[in-house]
């Protein structure tokens, strides 16, 4: 299990715990997984995007 995004994985005996924490996607068939701190960098970027289309 390791972040798509930055690489870093969750500490030794916690991956059930990430696994909350963590989101996990798809892409071409394999699950990929993205860490809390880059999911929440991305939910900001993609609200930015639709602020930006929507004024
Ligand atoms: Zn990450």
């Amino acid at each position: 299990m390791v972040c798509g995004s930055c690489g870093s994985r969750p500490p030794d005996g916690a991956e059930g715990a990430a696994r909350l924490d963590w989101v996990r996607g798809v892409e071409r068939g394999r699950p990929v997984w993205t860490c809390p701190d880059c999911s929440r960098r991305y939910l900001r970027s993609i609200e930015g995007k639709l602020d930006s289309q929507w004024w």
